[in-house]
């Protein structure tokens, strides 16, 4: 290997320690030694790197409706670098720039962090997860087998149970004034 590809895979490795990705999955992308990554992620944390598996299969690990809901937005910016047709092999780079993305838009609650998304895209590439289309939302979102989260729209759910605590609510207090207004079961149309 040359040098130049040597230092490219080098900064790579340390664009995904930074955040504080697992030492197998910079390995399985840059091919750097476990040794040496090890090495430098102590130098760039002040302690060594976590021990363990892979993430288990992302969507497996998504458990609530919420985490559903975040792992759909990951998916769907990823999608939209690489493409509908997913490539045959993870794109790290759309990867990186999609969790930057997400990380922006998830604000300071996010409830992916870089491993998570990177499982979430391997779930993709391999066919464990799909993203499908809620046409009353229009928006997509991501299913998986393997998921603890029912086969179903997140925002149409979480929508529907806010509509439920709001109406259990009004039901509970005396000073409530009766809802007249327009109130619609639909959920807020979104932009793609
Ligand atoms: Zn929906």
């Amino acid at each position: 290997m040359g040098l130049l590809a040597e230092q490219a895979r080098v900064e790579l490795a340390l664009r995904l320690l930074a955040r504080r990705a697992r030492i197998s999955i910079v390995h399985q992308e840059t091919g750097v030694s476990r040794n040496r990554l090890r090495t430098l992620y102590r130098e760039l944390h002040g302690h060594p790197a976590p021990c363990g598996q892979l993430p288990a299969l992302g969507c497996a690990a998504i458990l609530t409706r919420r985490q559903q809901l975040h792992a759909s937005l990951l998916a769907r910016l990823y999608a939209r670098l690489v493409g509908d047709a997913l490539p045959a092999r993870l794109d790290i780079q759309a990867l990186l720039a999609a969790h930057d993305l997400y990380l922006e838009l998830a604000g300071e609650a996010p409830a992916l962090d870089f491993n998570g998304a990177w499982a979430v895209a391997r779930d993709l590439r391999v066919g464990a997860s799909r993203l499908l289309f809620c046409p009353r939302c229009q928006v997509r979102y991501l299913v998986s087998e393997n998921s603890g989260a029912p086969a179903s729209c997140p925002l149409c759910a979480l929508y529907a149970r806010r509509e439920v605590g709001r109406r259990s609510l009004g039901r509970g207090s005396d000073a409530s004034p009766p809802c007249h207004g327009t109130a619609t079961s639909d959920p807020p149309r979104l932009i793609r």
